[in-house]
């Protein structure tokens, strides 16, 4: 089966693995292959026995493939939440960017880069999603996935105008506070986590969903150190980003 691309840079190649929509797209979802070859993963997504797929495939020459049309609900999310959605597959386009992952945590190619921010760019503007709605797979399937990494250019999109970025601010050596902890301090965190999207349970204590949430927001945005405490910088990066989306 085949179909008229979405984005007009993209060459269709179509995967069967895809199912109905059932909500409005209002987010977007970037994720790193993870594989050893692009042909290898191109070769999962588009295998039925796998029920894995995505909408789009970025090759590192910056050349697109579109597996499966967006009107359709790709399989790449799996079990995922983001500011009370949890069926993350139906309300988002998925794009896997073909990376070998953190085996081999390598810079991604400019070219590559620069299709991702057109492509981003191009589904955000027809589908009206909002900067802060353009995520990592790890900022929506916090204890399962770690992609498309913490060494992804999010600031080159942001740019673009694709996605919600500010300066990280600057690592100290403050302990802060973290696993063991509890307190207003930590409920403060948590509700703040929470308010922006995260998955994160609000009790004020420090546990270990807190721990990975915490780490999933380091990645995504503080990039400098990803260790589950949050620290001085961490906690004003959270803020900072805060008062850009209000
Ligand atoms: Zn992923």
């Amino acid at each position: 089966m085949t179909f008229a691309p979405d984005y007009p840079e993209a060459r269709v190649v179509a995967s069967p693995n895809h199912g109905e929509r059932l909500r409005p797209v209002s987010l977007l979802i970037l994720h790193y292959t993870g594989m050893p070859t692009a042909e290898s993963a191109l070769a999962l997504l588009c295998s039925a026995e796998a029920e894995v797929s995505a909408h789009y495939f970025v090759n590192e020459d910056g050349s697109v493939l579109q597996l499966v049309p967006e009107a359709r609900r790709a399989w790449h999310a799996g079990k995922s939440f983001w500011a009370g959605e949890t069926d993350v597959n139906s309300a988002s386009i998925g794009i896997e960017i073909v990376h070998p992952g953190h085996a081999d945590p390598r810079p991604y190619p400019e070219a590559q880069i620069a299709a991702v921010t057109a492509l981003c760019r191009d589904v955000c503007a027809r589908h009206a999603i909002r900067p802060e709605r353009v995520l990592a797979h790890s900022d929506v399937a916090v204890s399962r996935k770690i992609d498309p990494g913490e060494f992804f250019p999010w600031g080159a999109l942001a740019a673009a105008g694709v996605s919600l970025h500010v300066a990280p601010v600057p690592v100290w050596n403050d302990a802060g506070i973290g696993p063991g902890d509890a307190g207003p301090a930590v409920e403060a965190l948590q509700r703040d986590l929470a308010a922006y999207g995260y998955g994160v349970p609000v009790g004020g204590v420090y546990d270990e969903a807190t721990a990975q949430v915490v780490a999933a927001f380091q990645r995504h945005f503080r990039p400098g150190r990803v260790d589950g405490r949050a620290d001085a910088s961490t906690i004003a990066t959270l803020e900072k980003l805060r008062v850009r989306r209000a």
